[in-house]
């Protein structure tokens, strides 16, 4: 294996790690200023740094096979192109931010999965941006509001410099989660609040259901959605859908009507599902997420087939609950399944896919987990 001394010469001055993180509920309501509900899992991606003192900046991971070489100088947007400009974009955001960065060598050398839904991206920015504010003093990574700025610094990385208009949940819990809670967002003020959630204790477990279809067409119908809620708001004479009643989502011409309407209910369905979990009463979750499944699929339209099946047939074999997570059209399902459930539920899930002529799932659980941390 390719190590960061046979590639740099020298060695890592540390090692830090960012987690992916899964939404347990609050989907596509980050652009209509929602509330969602995610949080950060095991699977971390790790990076090892050694600070520079020239400016130079060269980027490697054992995930990718190209690596980047340049100056701090030749960063900005659209460059580097490919993965380089998720790690490369931290130093010119957080740059531009006012801050003082050097060069750096870089080597990710574990990390979440890639391209699963589970935010590998953020994942990559957000190790970065903790290794780099501790190697160059910035002091942000202590506090919850240091760590919201480096949050910042990752999603300008992700928008501006790889140039993927994201909204900012990802980042905000790869770097702020706490180990057992989820992470309830606000994202009309940028508020955060933790959220009590731990699954094992109510003899429960979160599967992730991994269908290994990626994004079909997402790009092109993620536009078209986030244009429907604007529009619709507009409509309503409204800033965002985020205080809009279901009577008057009624109003709204027909082809609006569904979209606005799963924004509405869907904000609604986050409010209880943290009431639930503010009470202890998580095994009663499973009906919202049932819920936000079928007004994903049926009012927003950006299920899938693989990702219907991975709910129905997790319900089937003892789901409480199923939905599908992150943007749809392909990625993942999770599902809320008794943890003496979790083998059949799985093995279900399978043969329900292969019956179907579809590729073998990838299911593991998820553990809510801390954010980002250095760990040598
Ligand atoms: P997701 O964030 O859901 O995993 P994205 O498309 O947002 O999917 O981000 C995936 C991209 O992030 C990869 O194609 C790659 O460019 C970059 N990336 C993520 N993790 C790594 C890694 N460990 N090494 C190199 N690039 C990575
Ligand atoms: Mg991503």
């Amino acid at each position: 294996m390719t190590g960061f001394r046979e590639l740099f010469e020298r060695a890592p001055d540390g090692r830090w790690a960012a987690p992916g993180r899964v939404n347990l509920i609050g989907e596509h309501v980050d652009y209509a200023q929602g509330l969602c509900l995610p949080f950060a899992i095991a699977e971390r991606t790790v990076v090892e740094v050694a600070a520079r003192d020239d400016g130079r900046v060269r980027l490697r991971s054992l995930a990718e096979d190209d690596d980047w070489s340049g100056t701090l100088d030749d960063i900005g947007p659209a460059s580097p192109a490919g993965w380089a400009g998720y790690a490369a974009g931290v130093l010119w955001a957080l740059r531009r931010a006012g801050h003082e960065v050097g060069g750096i060598d870089l080597l990710v050398t574990d990390t979440v999965p890639l391209g699963a839904g589970l935010s590998s991206s953020a994942a990559l920015e957000c190790s970065t941006a903790l290794a780099v504010d501790d190697l160059f003093g910035l002091g942000l990574g202590g506090t919850p509001s240091g760590r919201r700025q480096l949050a910042a610094a990752c999603i300008s990385a992700e928008n501006d410099v790889v140039g993927a208009a994201t909204g900012g949940m990802d980042q905000a819990t790869s770097m702020l989660a706490v180990a057992g809670n989820a992470l309830l967002l606000d994202m009309r003020d940028g508020t955060d609040r933790a959220v009590p959630f731990t699954p094992a204790d109510a003899g429960l477990a979160v599967l992730v259901i991994d269908t290994r279809v990626r994004h079909r067409l997402a790009d092109g119908q993620y536009g078209k959605r986030r244009a429907a809620v604007e529009k619709a708001a507009a409509a309503l004479g409204r800033p965002s859908l985020r205080d809009v009643t279901l009577a008057e989502v009624t109003t709204l011409d027909p082809e609006l009507l569904p979209r606005a309407r799963h924004i509405v209910t869907e904000i609604a369905r986050v409010r209880d599902a943290v009431a639930l979990l503010d009470a202890g009463r998580l095994a009663e979750i499973g009906p919202l997420l049932d819920a936000s499944h079928a007004s994903l699929a049926h009012d927003y339209e950006v299920s899938s087939d693989e990702l219907d099946l991975a709910c129905w047939a997790a319900r089937r074999a003892g789901a409480l609950g199923a939905r599908m997570t992150g943007g749809g059209f392909g990625g993942s399902a999770i599902a809320l399944v008794p943890l003496e459930q979790t083998d059949t539920v799985a093995s279900e899930v399978r043969t329900a896919f292969a019956e179907a002529g579809y590729r073998e799932p990838e299911i593991r659980a998820a553990e809510p987990s801390a954010g980002a941390q250095r760990v040598s």
